[in-house]
C-alpha cells in the first residue's frame, strides 16, 4: 500500500475514478458517501492536525500514532480511500496469482467470500470487514469497529467493505447481507492485488 501524503499539511478528498457503479452502489449513495461523509472526515482531519505533532506524516502513520478525534477522522479517511479506490464499473477479475493465494489461505474463493460476507454481516454496529496480509504474507479476514484499520495491528490492508449504515441504507435499507454479496460485482482485483 502506497503512503498517502498531505500536500502543504492538508489531505485532499481522493477523487473517484468512475462516475457510476451501476445498481450495486447507486448514484445517490455514491454522492452522499463520497461527497458528504468522506469529505467531512477529510475536513475534520485537516482542522485537527495543526499543532497535533502529526503534521506532514503519511495518513497511515497518523492512524498508527493518534487517538480520539484525530484517529477517528484519519482512520475513516484511510478506510474510505481504500474502499472507493478498489471498485470499478467494469472491474479486473482475480488474477491466477491472487486466486492461488486466496485458495491456499481459505481453501477456495467461495470459502473466502463466505467468511468475508459472514464477518461483515455479523459485525455489531458500525465498522469494516477487511482482507489483510500479515508480515509473513498470510491472509486474514478481520472485523474492525468504527474507524479502526488493520494497519494498527501491523497488517497490510488489501480489501474492505464498509458496513456503516450510511454505506448501504439508501440502496439496501436493512439488508446488509444483500449489499455485501452484491459488492463482489464491482471489486477490481487488480487494485486489490496491487496493495500486496
Ligand atoms: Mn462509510
Amino acid at each position: 500500500m502506497k503512503d498517502i501524503l498531505p500536500i502543504e499539511g492538508q489531505f485532499a478528498l481522493p477523487a473517484l475514478s468512475y462516475e457510476s457503479l451501476g445498481d450495486v452502489i447507486g448514484k445517490e449513495t455514491l454522492a452522499f458517501h463520497h461527497g458528504k461523509h468522506l469529505k467531512a472526515y477529510v475536513d475534520n482531519l485537516n482542522k485537527m492536525l495543526p499543532g497535533s505533532g502529526l503534521e506532514g506524516l503519511a495518513l497511515q502513520e497518523v492512524v498508527r500514532r493518534s487517538q480520539g478525534g484525530i484517529f477517528n477522522n484519519a482512520g475513516q479517511v484511510l478506510n474510505h480511500t481504500l474502499y472507493f479506490e478498489q471498485f470499478a464499473p467494469t472491474p479486473h477479475a482475480m488474477s491466477e496469482k491472487m486466486t492461488a493465494l486466496i485458495v491456499s489461505n481459505f481453501g477456495s474463493v467461495e470459502a473466502f467470500k463466505k467468511e468475508f460476507e459472514q464477518k461483515g454481516a455479523t459485525l455489531f454496529g458500525s465498522g469494516w470487514v477487511w482482507l489483510s496480509a500479515d508480515k509473513d504474507g498470510k491472509l486474514v479476514v478481520t472485523q474492525q469497529k468504527n474507524a479502526d484499520n488493520p494497519v494498527t495491528d501491523g497488517l497490510t490492508p488489501l480489501l474492505t467493505f464498509d458496513v456503516w449504515e450510511h454505506a448501504y441504507y439508501l440502496d439496501y435499507q436493512n439488508r446488509r447481507a444483500d449489499y455485501l454479496s452484491a459488492l463482489w460485482q464491482i471489486v477490481d482485483w487488480q487494485v486489490v492485488e496491487s496493495r500486496l
